[in-house]
């Protein structure tokens, strides 16, 4: 049938593939893109991340979180174009460790390492071995934080994201699907925030004046997962 008025016709060329489809496995190629993008949305999000902080923290996350992007960009850079995802993402890890100050660098630098240690170290990554990577690195970043759900940190948005990515990883879906949900579900545990009282970290000396305010923490691991997300869904 053809398309009146220059609408494109939604048919056409349907039976060849798009230019690009959703990503099947966590590969090199899509870690690479994953901080790539990383890199941008913390440049866009420095300004709100550094507002955030300044109500109940030092007004340095946004800083904090920049610099940990461009020291992950720097580490990717100097590894061959065919290096494993595992390995890339454990060297993500170390870079964020070495190079941010602050609760947050060791914390993400944990989470990347035991992320990239839990993947398949050679092989790319199915949903489902992402999904237990995701709760192997959300164990390693409450062992060292000993945060719990509902303290008003990363982990209010780390733990629903590893929760949903299992939920649906075993009920099938594939990865970008995946992603779309646990991101999502970062997303909100991010706002859910906003009503609680911190228990962890600088927050939690304000007490009851922490209330009101959406943590600085859980808003980059929601941005964390959603460019994964994007990077997978490309
Ligand atoms: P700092 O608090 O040292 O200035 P950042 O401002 O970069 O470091 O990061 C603050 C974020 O770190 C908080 O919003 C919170 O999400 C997270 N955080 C702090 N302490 C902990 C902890 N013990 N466990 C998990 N996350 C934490
Ligand atoms: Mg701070």
């Amino acid at each position: 049938m053809t398309s009146m008025d220059g609408v494109p016709d939604p048919t056409a060329g349907a039976g060849s593939p798009p230019a690009t489809a959703p990503a099947t496995h966590l590969d090199g190629g899509l870690v690479r893109r994953w901080i790539a993008e990383l890199d941008q949305r913390l440049r866009a999000a420095e300004a709100r991340l550094t507002e955030l902080d300044a109500a109940i923290g030092d007004a340095d996350h946004g800083t904090n979180m920049t610099r940990g992007a461009r020291a992950a960009m720097a580490a990717l850079a100097e590894h061959d174009e065919d290096t494993a995802a595992a390995r890339l993402v454990a060297a993500v890890g170390h870079s964020l460790s070495r190079s941010v100050g602050g609760a947050s660098g060791p914390l993400y630098g944990t989470w990347f390492n035991a992320l990239g240690r839990s993947l398949p170290p050679e092989l790319p990554a199915t949903a489902m071995e992402l999904a237990t990577a995701l709760g192997a690195a959300l164990d390693a970043v409450q062992q060292l934080g000993a945060a719990e759900l509902g303290d008003k940190t990363m982990v209010d948005a780390l733990a629903p994201a590893a929760r949903q990515a299992r939920e649906v990883a075993g009920s099938g879906a594939d990865l970008a699907g995946m992603l779309r949900i646990a991101a999502g579900a970062a997303e909100d545990g991010a706002v859910a925030t906003i009503p609680l009282r911190a228990r962890r970290g600088r927050a939690s000396y304000l007490g009851a004046r922490s209330e009101g305010h959406q943590d600085p923490g859980a808003t980059s691991a929601a941005i964390v997962l959603d460019a994964l997300r994007d990077a997978a869904d490309a």
